[in-house]
């Protein structure tokens, strides 16, 4: 489930789709080329389903994408940095790297995305009624006014992690000054609504035989997940508090000259700890890092006389921290990295690395600590 591929940059932020969305594609195209449409405007070709399936599953794809763009330009407004936008199975993610400043920016940041289906939908609902196209296109537009809208009526639910769930746990905060106490709230209500659409969904097939109820119990499946995804993330986040990358990382670590080959890299380890990955300089400027299956996983003849900056990952393609930068913030760029580690700087200097699995250390050693 994690593969994405990134399709562009839309003002600046990177849109990429996870390959499950491919199924929902043709799933959707199937469902509304078969039985949607014919029922909704009967008498045309199946040819014309089809068409009309396609078109609207492409421009409801992007009207996620607006939905999610929405978030990410009142975000960046707000002063968060944005990662960048994935659409997956159920929809679209917006990955911010850090967490909200103020309740107020949580309420506009979430609330922006049901605003942009909100214009959406009425957008193609009055096309669809006031203009006088064919039936098939006029039948296409009242669809896509129609899903925008339920689309935001979704994502309004009062469960974390919905917009919804971001209005509420931003209301919680702001009364009570607690973000912690909000979010185990809005967590909640998003636990609730997931097991409440898991039970109608397998209640609706049990009762009736349609598979519809399958989509509403898959929805709450990933409902449940995501909820529990913000406690955890709230529990790795108090435990973190306090803690900067200069207290986790892997201080004055084994460099890797650019410009050496790898064979004669490999010599120079001998009989020092091994590492799994290797910061790789150059003229005392930070290149990238080498991973050490680059070197080790294969005979030696097959990489000996290649070149240390040909087999690294360069630097745009890794998280670069600052020594200073929060651990949380740390925990954040490590998740979504490619390899879950990262080079540390002070004053554009390396001066360590750091893996998630130091991050993962400290939280177990924490919430040890705690129980
Ligand atoms: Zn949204």
């Amino acid at each position: 489930m994690n593969r994405n591929f990134t399709i562009g940059r839309i003002a600046g932020i990177r849109i990429s789709f996870n390959w499950s969305w491919l199924i929902v594609f043709a799933l959707l195209v199937w469902i509304w080329s078969t039985s949607v449409f014919p029922s909704q405007d009967p008498g045309l070709s199946s040819a014309t389903y089809l068409v009309m399936s396609v078109i609207a599953a492409i421009v409801f794809f992007l009207s996620i994408i607006l939905h999610e763009i929405g978030h990410s330009l009142v975000a960046r407004r707000n002063g968060m940095q944005i990662e960048g936008i994935t659409l997956w199975l159920f929809g679209g993610v917006a990955q911010f790297r850090e967490m909200f400043r103020s309740p107020g920016a949580e309420f506009r940041i979430g609330i922006a995305g049901p605003a942009v289906s909100l214009a959406l939908g009425a957008f193609f609902a009055g096309m669809a009624r006031l203009t006088t196209f064919s039936t098939a296109l006029s039948g296409t537009l009242a669809w896509l006014g129609y899903i925008n809208l339920l689309l935001l009526v979704f994502n309004l639910l009062p469960a974390l992690p919905l917009d919804g769930g971001r209005v509420l746990r931003a209301a919680l905060w702001k009364a009570k000054g607690d973000f912690a106490w909000a979010t185990r709230i809005a967590a909640a209500c998003g636990r609730g609504f997931g097991y409440l659409m898991i039970g109608s969904g397998a209640f609706v097939v049990l009762a009736t035989g349609s598979l519809s109820g399958v989509w509403l119990a898959l929805i709450g499946w990933f409902l449940l997940g995501a909820a529990g995804g913000e406690t955890r993330y709230l529990k790795a986040a108090e435990a973190l508090a306090g803690l900067h990358v200069r207290d986790l990382m892997t201080r004055e670590p084994v460099t890797a000259p650019a410009d050496e080959t790898l064979g004669e890299f490999a010599d120079s380890l001998s009989g020092l700890t091994r590492h799994s990955t290797y910061p790789v300089v150059s003229n005392g400027d930070v290149l990238g890092l080498l991973p050490l299956g680059a070197i080790s996983n294969r005979p030696r003849g097959e990489w000996g006389d290649r070149l240390v900056r040909d087999s690294m990952l360069a630097r745009d393609r890794i998280p670069v921290l600052d020594s200073e930068d929060s651990a949380e913030n740390a925990l954040n760029e490590l998740v979504g990295g490619e390899i879950h580690r990262g080079l540390v700087l002070q004053d554009g200097r390396l001066v360590g690395f750091i893996s998630i699995s130091d991050v993962g250390r400290i939280l177990n050693q924490r919430s040890a600590f705690r129980r």
